[in-house]
């Protein structure tokens, strides 16, 4: 399931991986979206289009109900 929450921060939203302390002269990898006025935060820019997916197939899921 995918953490939505605010309360997963340090964490990719999309895969749950955990953010790596960026070593010295390392760029960290975490990047911001926000979606639907939401901020998430992902490890890699291949996790954004995939939980934009996820979140229309959420909604047409939640639709149906
Ligand atoms: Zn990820």
């Amino acid at each position: 399931m995918i953490n939505n929450n605010n309360e997963s921060r340090g964490k990719c939203a999309l895969c749950g991986r955990t953010f790596t302390e960026p070593k010295e002269g390392e760029k960290s990898f975490m990047i911001q979206e926000v979606i639907d006025g939401t901020p998430y935060k992902f490890d890699k820019m291949d996790c954004i289009p995939m939980f934009k997916r996820l979140e229309v197939y959420m909604e047409m899921i939640s639709e149906n109900y």
